[in-house]
């Protein structure tokens, strides 16, 4: 059953340059009109934009005054070195972190090496923010299981034991099978879970970002949708239509299914984002 009144939310990455930046805020001004719940700031792989990570979220918070989630993964730092950022956070007053292990730089199936003195997995992230205290912490989900979890079942464990160690909500993978969301909310829900799972939602614009998302997708693109954005590879006009519709159609499927919220991947872009969330009629009383 629908909640009444979704949260909106919106992911953004740090950009590599000025003219980057620029954009950026031009697509969460033009955002701007949906009055978001939240967004949330990537942290490169391989910890790659540490620092821009660091300005770009406390950038977005002091300017829009959003609640701003911070991303931030384990990869290539030690305990001290990641409880320094957390440091920052908690004084730039940033109140929300997503709590994430990060890739290998092979890709998310190649061996994980801990760093000296570094974190294995990411509830150790999770118990060490939720020390601090002051803030709420996020995990990844993956409706279709992480790529190196053993089974459906321990990824739901791994989540369980997240939760209780301080984590109070996750989102999700990217989805593009609305039942695979389902299938996990409601096995945790089962297991007496509270935490609330945003579903990811990706409005595909381009064949080429497509075809970078499949290393991380695991199973969630069905067949029938690989092959109509093949199909129209070609065709950028019929891409982005095609992107906004399989959005817009996800969306209405988990929110029938009761989902508290739809978390965008934006990649700092407004116009497929806003156009979805028209179509939903989710934000009809603040979009004109
Ligand atoms: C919404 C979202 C946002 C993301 N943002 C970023 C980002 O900003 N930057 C980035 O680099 N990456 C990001 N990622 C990718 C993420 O870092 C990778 O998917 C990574 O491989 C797994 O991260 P995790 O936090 O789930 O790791 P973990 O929870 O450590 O899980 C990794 C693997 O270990 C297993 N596992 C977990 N805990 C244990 C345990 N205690 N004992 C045994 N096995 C365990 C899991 O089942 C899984 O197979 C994001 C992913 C999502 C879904």
């Amino acid at each position: 059953m629908r909640v009444d009144n979704p949260t909106v939310s919106f992911e953004f990455f740090p950009p590599k340059t000025a003219e980057g930046e620029v954009k950026l805020f031009e697509a969460i001004h033009t955002l701007d009109v949906v009055k978001p719940d939240f967004v949330s700031v990537t942290y490169g792989a391989g910890g790659s934009t540490r620092e821009r990570t660091i300005k770009v979220a406390c950038d977005i918070f002091a300017k829009t005054g959003y609640r701003t989630i911070a991303h931030l993964t384990c990869v290539g730092a030690t305990r001290a070195e990641v409880r320094a950022i957390l440091e920052q956070y908690e004084q730039a007053g940033i109140t929300d972190i997503l709590a994430l292990r990060g890739d290998p730089a092979e890709g998310p199936t190649a061996p994980w090496i801990t760093t000296p003195d570094g974190f294995t997995h990411a509830d150790e992230l999770v118990q060490m923010a939720h020390s601090f205290g002051s803030f709420e912490i996020g995990v990844a989900a993956f409706p279709n299981m992480h790529p190196s979890a053993t089974s459906f079942e321990q990824g739901v464990d791994v989540l369980m034991r997240k939760e209780e160690l301080g984590a109070t909500f996750a989102v999700t993978q990217f989805v593009f099978q609305p039942e695979a969301y389902v299938r996990l909310t409601t096995e945790l829900a089962r297991r007496g879970s509270t935490l609330t799972i945003y579903p990811g939602i990706m409005p595909v614009t381009s064949f080429r970002q497509f075809t970078r998302m499949l290393d991380f997708a695991n199973g969630e693109i069905p067949d029938a949708v690989m092959a109509e954005f093949q199909r129209h590879q070609h065709d950028p006009a019929s891409m982005r239509e095609i992107g906004i519709n399989i959005a817009t159609r996800v969306s209405e499927e988990v929110l029938d299914a009761g989902a508290e919220g739809l978390h965008f991947y934006t990649l700092n872009t407004a116009s497929s984002t806003l156009e979805v969330i028209k179509r939903l009629g989710v934000r009809a009383s603040t979009i004109l």
